[in-house]
């Protein structure tokens, strides 16, 4: 099974995402905040997410509000999430939702499980959100039945972004999206896979993902939205 892997980003970047040179943290901060705080139910869930033992490897809140935008722009009432942790993405997918919808989210690990569980329903959200344990390869078949999503958002082990995203093609709306965090593979993505060490087998994968991704038979758009990790988003044909 792939590993956990130490994030790229530092915790300090969750709250800007993309500090660079040419657009300083400051600068980022503050728009930022211009736009409304991060929910403080939400916000102690990131926080407390590395105590728990758990890797400190979530999307931060800009890509947070992102997904909920996204998700309340397509009407989004049935959500698939790979990769749970301790649910902090999935709440705010579960937050774009109205009452009658549902985020499925799957996780291999039954500790990030658990504790996902004890997250998302001190936000009050267990009852929209359905944490689903294994692997997901595994899982998401027996998902279909459910089908089709409005969304599906992949943020699990990168080696298996293409085969993810041939079960979302089969299993997500027209004009449904879908969504792929990381799509800049920790830097490497860039790389010949001999120079990426524990990323080298997500190299082929997410180059193939995002190249599906602007295959125009199957998407009417696509973008990178250019987060600290590169969030790639495409819209089902
Ligand atoms: N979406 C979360 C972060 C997910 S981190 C957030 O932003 O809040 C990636 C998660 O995917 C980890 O918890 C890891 O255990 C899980 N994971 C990795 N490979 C998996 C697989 N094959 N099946 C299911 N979950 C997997
Ligand atoms: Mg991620």
């Amino acid at each position: 099974m792939p590993k956990t892997r130490a994030p790229l980003k530092t915790p300090a970047a969750h709250s800007s995402g993309g500090a660079s040179a040419a657009m300083p943290k400051a600068l980022l901060d503050f728009a930022a905040n211009l736009m409304g705080a991060e929910d403080p139910v939400l916000e102690n869930i990131r926080r407390k997410t590395p105590e728990k033992g758990l890797p400190p490897i979530s999307i931060g809140p800009q890509e947070g509000k992102i997904l909920e935008t996204l998700a309340r722009s397509c009407g989004a009432r049935k959500i698939v999430e790979i990769g749970t942790l301790a649910g902090y993405s999935a709440c705010y997918l579960a937050k774009a939702l109205g009452s009658e919808g549902v985020v499925h989210t799957v996780e291999y690990d039954v500790r990030h499980a658990a504790v996902a569980r004890q997250n998302i329903a001190g936000a009050g959200l267990s009852d929209r959100v359905i944490v689903h344990e294994g692997a997901a390869l595994d899982v998401l078949p027996k998902l279909e039945s459910e089908g089709p999503f409005d969304v599906c958002f992949i943020d699990a082990d990168k080696a298996n972004y293409h085969r993810y995203l041939r079960w979302a093609v089969g299993n997500v709306r027209s004009g449904g999206l879908i969504i792929g965090d990381n799509a800049y593979l920790f830097g490497k993505l860039h790389l010949e896979p001999k120079q990426a060490g524990e990323d080298a087998a997500g190299i082929p994968a997410m180059r193939e993902f995002l190249k599906t991704l602007a295959d125009l038979n199957l998407f009417s758009s696509c973008a990178m939205i250019p987060t600290s990790e590169g969030m790639a988003v495409a819209v089902r044909r």
